[in-house]
């Protein structure tokens, strides 16, 4: 039997994406900003940890489990190098269809000289204070980011959560332990991660049950966050700083159309439209909660269950995707960095720009898969190109959003790749939809 439209998941989720927002607005108008913040978005707050709480038992758990049943360890070395690799091509052609649309669209020609000033000067603190993180950031040389990825003490790796890549070493390495001792003696530890790995995906199921209602709040506490009690001077922003979202969203839209779609076409035989379908919570999800890694435990769900792609190339690409690749976030990056300069008259020589597809390379695969942490990352690529970091006063208003957009094209980019890695692998099954969907 069909059940009722409005009973699946990814329209509740919609819906609640809806509502919250006009709640958000509506909130604005009746003056019931502080209500909201207070009340409605622990809500969001609550969702997004209940998510974030799983993601290193699930990762640990099911990269074990997909490593220990590796019988050829060589697999997983030449999984490894084609993986990064696809995850640096499709940032790179990312990065360049974002320097096309902006060079073409030039958003930063038509900000008025007003909106520029009054941002500069109400975000000219938060801006300070982002350029001490990415101070700190910047410090670490290339050979350091291959030392951190080392931990030192298992439980400080497990204990933050932006420690992924070093969860992922050690889950590798526990694998790899576990391979090359009689099966017989490794089988209580390989029981023991399988089972845990079938309850986390059973909570997995169990919190997105709650999703409607947590996107509803972080979509609410979001608008109320960018229009306060003053609806007025919200929209006057957003109009003035439209054509720059506008570009992003449209650099985001090619990317999506016209990379990934190469890339099913090259690996696999998948449609994009197939693609979406089976992944769309996981989409919504990285949009509502603009972090990738906390959208993690819903994207290996349905990259295997969905998209059926074999736990051992999810459980290895999407962890490391959802770290180190950010297609969303380096497209940006972009465009952010040449609207700056655009908008404070400074025009960018073609070498310039080819910089900039080097540093927004560089700087998306250090950015952290949580929210905002692409504009911090910002400061490395306007530095590499001499654009004053001030600038990034202009755009912090809209950020949330485009961060929000960003993350959802971050989580289909991890799930895209994943599929073309198990396509070559031979490792990818048939696509499977719900009778709920
Ligand atoms: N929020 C993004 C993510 O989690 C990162 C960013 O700020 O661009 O993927």
């Amino acid at each position: 039997m069909k059940s009722k439209w409005y009973k699946k998941l990814h329209w509740q989720i919609i819906i609640g994406l809806i509502l919250g927002l006009f709640w958000g607005l509506l909130a604005g108008a009746l003056g019931m900003a502080d209500f909201t913040s207070d009340y409605i978005r622990p809500v969001g707050t609550i969702f997004i940890d209940l998510l974030k709480v799983i993601a290193v038992p699930l990762v640990l758990a099911s990269l074990v489990v997909g490593v220990s049943s590796l019988n050829d360890i060589t697999r997983l070395s030449k999984m490894g190098g084609k993986t990064v690799a696809i995850y640096m091509v499709t940032t790179m052609f990312a990065i360049t269809i974002g320097l096309t649309v902006v060079n073409i669209m030039q958003p930063g020609a038509t900000l008025p000289e007003e909106t520029r000033a009054s941002l500069m000067e109400s975000y000219g603190e938060n801006v300070e204070g982002r350029d001490v993180d990415a101070g700190v950031l910047q410090e670490r040389t290339f050979m350091e980011f291959f030392v951190d990825i080392v931990p030192e003490n298992f439980f400080e790796a497990a204990g933050d959560n932006s420690n992924m890549l070093q969860i992922v070493f050690v889950a590798i390495l526990l694998g790899i332990g576990i391979v090359n001792i009689p099966a017989q003696k490794g089988a209580p530890l390989v029981n023991f991660f399988e089972s845990l790995n079938d309850v986390i995906i059973k909570i997995v199921d169990l919190i997105m049950k709650t999703a409607p209602y947590g996107v509803f709040a972080l979509m609410a506490a979001v608008i109320v966050d960018l229009t306060g009690d003053d609806l007025g001077q919200a929209v006057v922003l957003l109009r003035a700083l439209g054509w720059y979202c506008l570009a992003v969203i449209i650099g985001l839209i090619l990317h999506v159309l016209i990379v990934y779609s190469t890339l099913f076409k090259l690996f696999s035989k998948m449609k994009l439209r197939d693609f979406f379908k089976a992944i769309q919570p996981a989409v919504l999800l990285g949009f509502s909660t603009s972090s990738s890694l906390a959208t993690l435990p819903v994207t290996m769900e349905r990259v295997e269950k969905n998209l059926g792609v074999n736990e051992e190339v999810s459980s290895f690409v999407l962890p490391v995707g959802a770290t180190i690749n950010m297609d969303g976030t380096s497209l940006y990056q972009a465009i952010a960095a040449v609207f700056i300069a655009q908008a404070l008259g400074m025009d960018l020589s073609l070498a310039q720009q080819l910089t900039i597809v080097l540093t927004a390379t560089a700087a998306s695969i250090g950015t952290a898969g949580v929210p905002g942490a692409g504009i911090i990352m910002l400061v490395i690529v306007l530095q590499a190109v001499q654009v004053p970091i001030e600038g990034i006063a202009l755009i912090l208003g809209v950020d949330r959003i485009l961060d929000m957009a960003r993350t959802a094209v971050n989580v289909t980019g991890d799930a895209a790749v994943s599929v073309a890695v198990a396509s070559t692998e031979n490792m990818l099954g048939n696509l499977h939809f719900d009778d709920d969907e």
